[in-house]
């Protein structure tokens, strides 16, 4: 420890000598703290005392610096140099424009990136990690920046270290310090002192804030929280800010840079067209051509696509589901195959023990739910109750139970929680309804020493001394496995042969209707065994019984089955649980009608070369190990399927990490899955997961429909001032009128399909080519069909109202409204693009649109009838009469492309053309 310049008033701890070297005892009394952990109400003075667990944010721009930030782009410098020039030739009001509309543009980016931003920090708070401590004598889960100097953490593997910690109890313990040490092989732990001046990496008898649990189990105590951890010391921070950065805005980004300069080159061309062969003046050539190129150029772009990927991204955060990297918002659109846990995922993990068989007989528990209330009856109905004289082997099972159990029941006034693994909770309840008081039991058998749970050997062992010597084990797991342990079964009357085949029976029995069934067994020891390993176990267990146990399906993983079958997404079951378990729940799943079932062990058996296939046919995956899901996820990615995988132990971080879109569950599932997974459900449940796809895909339509919407007013101005330059026409629109117009149109029209709703069919398509390009051949065909139209349109109203006489002026500002009337049309055509007909609720319904549309008819009012803007645009007021003709142009614009919509629909083209 170090004398921290904090003093007392931090998380430091008065100073004595190393915690490292310091034995338990002293350590515990240091911290006047003890073994079973501080109470409550200690543990809020002194986080009062100490200051919370955790490290400063990290320094963020300052908002001056992203504000300047906004104006890094060449394009900008370009504009901004147009300024300049048109200052010095004496054009002050395009100048100001020009700044100005510079200017605004960079304070929407602001805005806006500050908005986006703000959803991602709200959003990463929802994740924040809770640790099981020791309070007032029990196991609870606080949230790991509560934690206080003094407080006993529980270690499992997958778990985040949340504080520096004094270990009191370790079991296996190896500990993944790369983030302190960069050593990337783990470190065993001991509880025994080490060294004074061991380094860092060789302090054993220590776990320090944000390694991870590689494995094993453990308890310490924590010496140091916050800023004096020693990951405070060095501040590296574990979670780094995310960045807002997706393939997509990558390749947008690209896209608009590229379009930059064959913009700016474009403009080159015009200008010596213009000047030379159309002899315009060359100051006023040099501006069009400026304004021509910033409004070819879509400079808004970036900032919608970005705005609507945060939207997306609050969306799903709504629905349960966040997401971690800003990239999975678009691979969830495109996800082709889930691959989901099967316990707590797509059932409700709400374990009720309904069954026990042992060799004598069969008893049914009445009741549902944690709640220890009702009776354990015979096939015939008599009432079964431990004591009264009874002592057969269903009262062992359930001691056994209760005791090689890690969970804790807790009475919310009648609610009954568990805290810890919900079947372990289940077992509880059934001891109490066995008639077992579980406080006496476990005063009467303390547990001496534990093999935890492990996915790969699937059970758990404890062993326990009773207080007259008597030493046992009790292990629980999955039934095949602990068959394969015992020779021996426990009967009336003594121990007897294991009659397998009755065993087997009743497990397929149980299994069949869905249940989850675990065996249960045991083992007498001499008193002097004090520690147990595996080698315990390979001889003497007796065989005690079955329990099976129900845990429903959830309602809406049901209907969320449904909805994938509908959307082209497969669905496949990964579990730990029995086959016929596993099957029977994918039947009430509707999976599939007959669902094929394969297991771990006959996923060995098939090579690399077979697996696609398989893996594609199954629905399936049994008694698989986190292995396996490495493998399965690897198949069906080689057949080209955008895979989404669930996962939540600390071995199932390569598998979600090689995932596409790897999925962490929030409530049950470890830090190392966490932090290994793209998205994060808060409610575990798999219909989060397909509400998640349904919104990746309405991003990914919504920004196609920002682009197809957005390119076509640009492409229609450009082309008109090209087309005017080219036959040396009067200019139907003039610079500032077209940085008006993009500004307008941006800020308003162009920011409401960020918010569109989903279309209704959204999750009735297929899902999308992992490489589909953004712009399908019809939205390049559309591109090009719609700035033709905006042309004509432009052009059109341009002569017939020369024609008629008007001034340039006021012809100009019929241009700039019929632009504006068209792109509303546009607007409307555009939102439904999978749809063919226009709906006056999906037309009117989203009041975003109407705001919009209010605005920039407010906006077109005052360009075209506020004196101040005839000053600064050169508008001119537009009679009634003209104006009508501007709302039938509209009018037109709207029957040609709900006509050219409708054709593309009907004859099939739309599709072939890569769809909309
Ligand atoms: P799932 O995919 O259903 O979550 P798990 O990998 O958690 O499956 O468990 C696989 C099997 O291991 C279970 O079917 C059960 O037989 C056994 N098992 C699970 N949890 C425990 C536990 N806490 N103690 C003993 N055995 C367990
Ligand atoms: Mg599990």
């Amino acid at each position: 420890m170090r004398d921290g310049p904090h003093g007392s008033a931090s998380g430091a701890v008065p100073d004595e000598s190393a915690w490292h070297a310091t034995d338990i005892e002293a350590a515990l009394s240091r911290l006047r703290s003890e073994a079973e952990g501080l109470t409550s109400a200690d543990a809020a003075d002194r986080l009062a005392r100490y200051g919370r667990n955790s490290l400063p944010e990290p320094p963020r721009p300052s908002p001056l610096l992203r504000f300047l930030r906004q104006f890094h782009s060449a394009l900008i410098y370009f504009l901004l140099a147009a300024a300049l020039a048109a200052a010095v030739l004496g054009h002050v009001v395009d100048a100001a424009v020009i700044v100005v509309v510079v200017i605004a543009n960079a304070a929407i980016g602001f805005v806006q990136e500050g908005k986006a931003e703000q959803a991602l920090d709200a959003i990463r708070q929802m994740i924040a990690p809770k640790a099981p401590v020791l309070r007032d004598g029990h196991r609870t889960s606080v949230p790991a920046d509560e934690i206080v100097p003094g407080d006993v953490v529980l270690l499992e593997p997958g778990d985040r270290v949340p504080a520096d910690l004094r270990l009191l109890r370790t079991r296996s313990l190896l500990i993944d310090e790369a983030i302190l040490t960069g050593e990337s092989v783990a470190a065993e732990k001991r509880e025994e002192a080490v060294a004074p001046d061991a380094a860092l990496g060789d302090r054993a008898s220590m776990a320090f804030s944000g390694s991870l649990v590689a494995a094993g189990q453990g308890a310490g105590l924590v010496v140091a929280t916050g800023q004096d951890s020693e990951l405070g010391r060095i501040s590296r921070l574990i979670e780094t800010a995310q960045v807002l950065e997706t393939p997509l805005l990558r390749q947008v980004d690209e896209f608009g840079r590229r379009f930059t300069w064959v913009a700016v080159l474009g403009a080159v061309v015009v200008f010596a067209l213009a000047t030379l062969l159309r002899s315009y003046p060359w100051d006023e050539a040099l501006i069009v051509v400026v304004a021509l190129a910033v409004g070819v150029v879509p400079e808004g772009l970036p900032a919608v696509i970005t705005i609507t990927l945060a939207i997306g991204v609050r969306r799903m955060a709504a629905r349960h589901a966040i997401i971690r990297r800003l990239p999975a918002v678009e691979t969830l659109g495109a996800t082709s195959i889930i691959c989901s846990d099967k316990t707590g995922t797509l059932t409700r993990n709400e374990m009720t023990a309904g069954r026990i068989v042992t060799a004598e007989r069969q008893l049914r528990a009445e009741g549902v739910g944690y709640a220890p209330e009702g009776e354990l009856r015979d096939r015939d109905g008599t009432p079964w109750r431990r004591g009264e004289g009874r002592t057969d082997a269903a009262g062992t099972l359930a001691t056994c139970g209760l005791l090689c159990n890690d969970a804790v029941l807790h009475d919310h006034s009648g609610d009954w929680r568990v805290e810890g693994d919900p079947m372990e909770g289940a077992l509880l309840t059934l001891a109490a309804k066995a008639g077992l008081d579980a406080a006496r039991e476990r005063t009467a058998w303390p547990r001496l020493d534990e093999i935890p749970f492990d996915a790969e050997y699937r059970f758990m062992a404890t062993l326990h001394r009773h207080g007259d010597g008597l030493g046992m084990i009790f292990v629980k797991g999955a039934p095949e496995r602990l068959l394969a342990m015992c020779e021996v079964q426990e009967a009336p009357g003594g121990a007897t042969g294991l009659d397998a085949d009755y065993w087997t029976a009743a497990i397929a029995e149980a299994a069949a209707g869905g249940e989850r069934v675990l065996g249960f067994a045991c083992k007498a020891v001499d008193a002097s065994v004090g520690t147990i390993d595996r080698a315990h176990l390979s001889d003497g267990l007796v065989f005690l019984g079955l329990v099976g146990f129900i845990d429903p399906p959830r309602e809406e993983a049901v209907a969320a089955v449904r909805e994938c079958r509908s959307a082209g997404i497969g669905v496949k079951m990964i579990t730990g649980d029995h086959g016929a378990t596993a099957a029977a729940i994918a039947r009430q799943l509707a999976l599939a009608d007959e669902p094929k079932v394969v297991t771990g062990a006959e996923l060995d058996a098939v090579s690399d070369a077979d697996l696609p296939a398989l893996a594609l046919s199954t629905q399936v995956f049994a008694r698989a190990a986190p292995e396996h899901k490495l493998r399965i996820v690897r198949a069906l990615q080689s057949t080209g399927a955008v895979v989404a995988m669930t996962g939540d132990g600390v071995n199932d971080a390569p598998s979600l990490k090689q995932a596409d879109v790897g999925i962490a569950m929030g409530r049950k599932g470890t830090e190392a899955a966490k932090q290994a997974a793209q998205m994060v459900l808060t409610d575990d449940n798999f219909a989060t997961i397909v509400s998640a796809v349904h919104e990746g895909r309405t991003v990914y339509d919504n920004i196609r429909k920002v682009i197809a919407w957005t390119i076509p007013t640009n492409g229609g101005e450009a082309l008109m001032i090209i087309a005017a330059i080219l036959f040396g026409l009067t200019l139907p629109m003039t610079a500032v009128q077209i940085l008006w117009l993009n500004l307008v149109l941006t800020v308003t029209l162009g920011l409401v399909l960020a918010f569109e709703p989903s279309e209704p069919d959204a999750m009735r398509r297929k899902p999308r080519a992992p490489d589909s390009s953004l712009l399908t051949p019809f939205l390049v065909w559309r591109i090009v069909f719609v700035s033709a139209l905006f042309m004509i349109g432009g052009f059109g109203i341009f002569s017939w109202a020369k024609a008629k006489g008007l001034s340039d002026e006021t012809a100009r500002t019929m241009v700039v409204n019929v632009l504006v009337v068209m792109e509303i049309v546009y607007l409307f055509n555009v939102r439904y693009l999978h749809g063919r007909s226009f709906t006056w609720r999906g037309a009117l319904g989203t009041p975003m649109v109407l705001a919009a549309i209010v605005a920039v008819v407010l906006a077109q009012l005052a360009f075209t009838y506020a004196p101040w803007m005839h000053a600064l645009f050169d508008s001119r007021p537009v009679a009634l009469a003209d104006g009508i003709v501007i709302l039938l142009v509209g009018v037109a614009a709207f029957a040609i492309l709900e006509a050219e919509k409708a054709i593309f629909l009907r004859t099939g083209l739309m599709d072939r053309m890569g769809g909309a």
